[in-house]
């Protein structure tokens, strides 16, 4: 029997973690995320900010404590630092995040800030302007360098970098991405390429390993060893420089699975609950929220969607089966 307020899986993993996705549209167009034409959820689909909160409300009582808010791209959400600040006067959350490609933040971070955000992970694989656009399909580099020095000047903290590692091509970004955060006291996180494209553009050999990529730091800028202190619970496995000047996250999902330590559950900006990034299943919040549907039934669906929880994706196995859902139309 679950404690009550608590979020307990079969295996025994406790979910305080939520991610919110505000949208499934996006102002570039990754080739791992999303295909160039794409079909976006109709507006009238997408979770109002009201229904956001609420059903945040509830997860609280469940156990959530925090929340990141993720998209697509997050920053098209009209007016998100009001949602933010709703978000962050929720008593019981102890932890609010960002996931933004960047590209807006020159227009919102401080507003953003002065609602009070704190936390921010901003995406970027490259600082090469040609890999740039042949990533990305579009030619906003200068955006998101610019987005991140606004972000370091306003005073947030932690501003970590996801870059998502592709073998045969984001080699050459690796020792500059590690250099650059070395200089501007950012965490790098090196993303393993996941089967999530929607074009099933992924294979295994396009993945660059994490060991290999530590491998490659540890030769050609100083030797990296584990933080100990960290979050057990995080997916990255951080390290840190040996010369004191910086650590560096790797998150391994495809050759070093961390599904045993999972604490996370999603809401997709069309308000369906998923336990799972790869999940082939998922619980229709919006329904219950739009059918009136009393505060106990969605409780009671929180609570079965985490036990219907899978032990672990199954990325590895020959059984794997991609979700439905590319990653911009999950919330990553
Ligand atoms: N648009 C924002 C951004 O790019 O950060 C937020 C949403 S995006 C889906 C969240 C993160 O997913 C990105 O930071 C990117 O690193 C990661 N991502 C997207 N597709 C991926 C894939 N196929 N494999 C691994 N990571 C991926
Ligand atoms: Fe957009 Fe983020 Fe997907 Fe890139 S990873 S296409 S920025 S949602």
């Amino acid at each position: 029997m679950d404690a009550p307020g608590q979020l307990r899986d079969r295996f025994g993993r406790l979910h305080d973690n939520l991610r919110i996705s505000v949208t499934d549209r996006c102002n570039i167009r990754c080739f791992y995320c999303m295909p160039e034409e794409v079909e976006f959820v109709p507006r009238p689909e997408i979770l109002t900010f009201e229904e956001i909160e609420h059903f945040v409300r509830l997860a609280v009582r469940c156990g959530i404590r925090k929340l990141r808010i993720t998209g697509g791209e997050p920053l098209l959400r009209r007016d998100l630092p009001v949602l933010v600040r709703k978000l962050s006067a929720i008593e019981g959350i102890t932890d609010l995040g960002l996931t933004t490609n960047g590209i807006l933040l020159r227009e919102q971070a401080a507003a953003l800030y002065e609602a009070g955000l704190r936390r921010i992970n901003i995406h970027l694989d490259t600082l090469d302007a040609e890999r740039f656009r042949h990533i990305t399909r579009r030619d906003h580099l200068d955006r998101v360098l610019e987005g991140i020095e606004l972000c370091r000047c306003l005073g947030f903290r932690p501003i970590k970098i996801n870059a998502v590692a592709v073998k045969g091509l984001t080699e050459p970004d690796i020792v500059p991405l590690a250099r650059f955060g070395r200089e501007h006291d950012l965490e790098i996180r090196f993303i393993e390429f996941m089967p999530l494209d929607g074009q099933g553009l992924w294979l295994r050999d396009r993945v660059l390993f994490a060991r290999d990529i530590l491998r490659t730091l540890s030769r050609e800028i100083a030797p990296l060893v584990p933080v100990s202190d960290g979050d057990p619970r995080a997916p990255a496995a951080e390290y840190r420089y040996a010369d004191g000047r910086g650590v560096v996250g790797f998150i391994a999902s495809v050759s070093q699975p961390f599904c045993d330590r999972c604490n996370r559950i999603r809401l997709t900006a069309d308000g369906k609950l998923r336990y799972c990034l790869f999940a082939l299943e998922e619980t229709d919040i919006k329904k219950l929220l739009r059918g009136g549907a009393a505060d106990e039934e969605i409780l009671e669906a929180i609570g079965s969607t985490v036990r219907a929880k899978w032990e672990g994706h199954q990325v590895n196995t020959a059984r794997f089966v991609a979700p439905p859902r590319p990653m911009y139309a999950i919330g990553g």
